[in-house]
Order: structure tokens, then C-alpha cells, then sequence
């Protein structure tokens, strides 16, 4: 029986993120690890490796789908009620002791992570999600950068379908891979795990390349929020806060910023679980720096009026949630506060549909079948 790197190994494809260094290395530029790799070499994200002077990576599997509210992902300003077909590979660039997505994100390098990858087409994946009646389509679960060519090509198939797409994602990108999405991708979810180097050393990564995805997917007009899980003790200090919000807020007062509730998860079991209190002091730092759509997640019910959207002029309630459901909904047709008239950033709909589910399901139509050779 083959191993799950020697079976997802055979499911490539040649990549188009990578050049050739005059010494022969290839120079991968899905991530901001920017990987040299000689022949034979494997990049730090196990799943993209130079063959031969080829660069090859994932292609035709999915290592999970399923149907989301788009408020799980969380895009608060982007199509609420929506219903968004999430799909993702497996592996990821960084590795997270705290992952919730750990599963899928480190297949390859933690044995207890089992996440069995299934065939599949673009075709086939849009074909469900339109049956489903999805009005997005969302890389999500592992890392997406690291598969952008596999995502490119499935949102391809979803544009031609009238879907809209996004990316939920850790934010360490290049701008190789920012000009190769930006005709594709139109919501973009950056985690920004802290505002410290060090931080996002343990985590595997850097935090200059985060900061500077941020600022070009804004300068770039894809539509950006962020997200903050508050870790007691590893993020969630009053400084470091004040300066994460304050960066936030000089890239763009309007980009809604997301903190949300930690619960012990992977390797990361020490530090309590975040409160309410935690999470509405640390909305009310994001606020004083100016942002002005702030949420609290992951704790519905607990944090006052930060589920809700509210105009940032008149503060008229926009949307009304409970989780991830929409309890009432005022934007108007043309994207406005009903009462004031102030244009809402965001992706609005002509109207509000309703909200297909506010509960995530697997699609009940799917027909993918396991990689036969695992
Ligand atoms: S995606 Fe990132 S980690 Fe993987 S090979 Fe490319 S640069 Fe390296």
C-alpha cells in the first residue's frame, strides 16, 4: 500500500508559480516561503516539488468539501445568507500547534492527521455546487495558496457559472501569486495570527509577508477581511492589539476585522479558553484605532451587538446575526444604509435571499471517490 505523500506525489501537475535560477534551482512563488529547490527537492509545504527541472504540484483531488454558510468563513460583508461550496487539498506552509483545520493543513507531517483525498474535476465540483444552489465558491481547509493552480482552475469553472470566489487563507502570499489569483479571486480572508515576528517564527513563517499580502490585496480591489483568533497569552496583549489594529486601520478603516474565540484544539491545550470579555475588550482596541466594522465570533449570543453590521455613519442596524444567522437584513439594493444613504463596503446582492442554511452540511449529491491506490 503507497503512503499519502507517494500517492499525492502521482496527483500533479506542472505549476505555473515558479522560475528557473541560473544555477538550475526552481523558485516556487505560491508562498512567501519562496522555496529554492534543487532537483528532487520538496518545499516546506510537502506538497510542490521540483521533477526533474519541473515544478509540480497538486492537482485533480480534494482533501475535504462541504457547504458553509459564507458567514462561517468568515465574510460578513460579502453576500449575506449566502451559501458557500468549500473545498480544500491538504497541506499547508505553516504549522500551527492551535490548527483547527489541522486535519487536512498537516496530513503531511503528523501521522494521527487522516484525511483521505478524493477524486475530482473542476467541472464536477462547480456541478454540485450549483445544484446545492451555492452563490460561492471558497479554497478553504488547507492552505490555498500553496494549490492556487488547482483553485484557478476550479474558479474558472465557477465564474463561467455566475459564482463568486474566495480565498480563506493564512495571508503568507508573494506578489507572483496575488497577480496570478486577481483575475479569479474576488473575497479574500486573511488570518492574521499576531502583530510579533516571533509569534509567526513558532508558527513557521514570517509576518513581513503577511503584512505586505494585506496591504496589496487591498491596493489590489479584491474584497479583504481579516480574522484574529485571541489566544490568551500568545496574542492577546493590550500593545500588541493596539498595533495590529492600528496597521489594519491604516490600510483601510472599512476592512472588517473579525476577532475571534480560541478553544483548546491540536497540540495547543494549555492556555484557557477565550472569554466574552476578552473578545469585547479587544473589539473595543480595534474600534478606538478607528476600524469600523468590528466582530466578535465564535461565542454566539455572548458579545452584545458585535455579531451585528451597523452603518459606520448613523449606526443603523444592517444585519442582525446569531452565529452564523441572519436575523434581519437592511442593506439595500445598491448597497446602502436605508437610512442614511452611506455607501456599506462590502460585495452586497441586488437582494437578500434568504439564508439558505446556517449550518454547515456535506453536500448530499457528491460523488467523489477515495484515491484508489491509499
Ligand atoms: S508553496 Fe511555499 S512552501 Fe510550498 S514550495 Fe512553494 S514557496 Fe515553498
Amino acid at each position: 500500500m503507497s503512503t499519502l505523500a507517494e500517492v499525492l506525489s502521482r496527483e500533479t501537475r506542472e505549476g505555473d508559480l515558479y522560475e528557473t535560477l541560473p544555477d538550475g534551482r526552481l523558485r516556487c512563488y505560491a508562498c512567501g516561503h519562496c522555496c529554492p529547490l534543487p532537483n528532487g527537492a520538496i518545499g516546506v509545504c510537502k506538497v510542490r516539488f521540483n521533477e526533474g527541472g519541473r515544478l509540480q504540484v497538486p492537482w485533480g483531488y480534494v482533501g475535504g468539501v462541504q457547504c458553509d454558510p459564507v458567514e462561517k468563513k468568515p465574510f460578513f460583508h460579502a453576500h449575506p445568507g449566502a451559501l458557500a461550496y468549500s473545498f480544500g487539498m491538504l497541506g499547508c506552509d505553516l504549522h500551527c500547534s492551535y490548527c483547527q483545520n489541522w486535519v487536512t493543513s498537516q496530513s503531511l507531517r503528523d501521522p494521527a492527521a487522516v484525511a483521505p483525498p478524493l477524486r475530482a474535476t473542476p467541472e464536477q465540483m462547480v456541478r454540485d455546487a450549483v445544484a446545492q444552489r451555492a452563490r460561492i465558491m471558497v479554497s478553504t481547509y488547507n492552505e490555498p495558496l500553496i494549490t492556487s493552480e488547482w483553485a484557478v482552475a476550479v474558479f474558472k469553472e465557477a465564474r463561467a457559472a455566475g459564482l463568486t470566489t474566495g480565498y480563506v487563507s493564512n495571508g503568507n502570499g508573494t506578489p507572483e501569486v496575488l497577480d496570478y489569483l486577481r483575475p479569479w479571486v474576488d473575497l479574500y480572508k486573511v488570518d492574521l495570527k499576531s502583530f510579533d515576528d516571533r509569534h509567526y517564527r513558532q508558527l513557521g513563517g514570517r509576518i513581513a509577508p503577511i503584512l505586505d499580502t494585506i496591504r496589496r490585496l487591498h491596493a489590489m480591489d479584491f474584497w479583504v477581511e481579516i480574522v484574529t483568533l485571541l489566544i490568551p497569552g500568545f496574542n492577546d496583549s493590550r500593545d500588541e492589539l493596539s498595533r495590529l489594529t492600528a496597521f489594519l486601520a491604516d490600510v483601510s478603516p472599512h476592512i472588517p476585522w473579525h476577532v475571534t474565540a480560541f478553544h483548546r484544539d491540536y497540540k495547543m491545550t494549555d492556555p484557557p479558553n477565550t472569554s466574552a470579555d476578552m473578545l469585547m475588550t479587544a473589539a473595543d482596541i480595534g474600534r478606538a484605532n478607528g476600524l469600523r466594522h468590528v466582530y466578535a465570533g465564535n461565542l454566539p449570543g455572548e458579545v452584545g451587538d458585535l455579531e451585528d453590521t451597523r452603518c459606520s455613519a448613523c449606526h443603523e442596524l444592517l444585519v442582525g446575526r446569531y452565529g452564523y444567522y441572519i436575523r434581519e437584513y437592511h442593506v439595500t439594493r445598491d448597497g446602502r444604509c436605508p437610512s442614511c444613504h452611506q455607501a456599506v463596503p462590502g460585495r452586497w446582492s441586488a437582494q437578500f435571499d434568504g439564508q439558505i442554511t446556517a449550518r454547515p452540511f456535506v453536500p448530499a449529491t457528491r460523488r467523489f471517490t477515495i484515491l484508489s491506490s491509499l
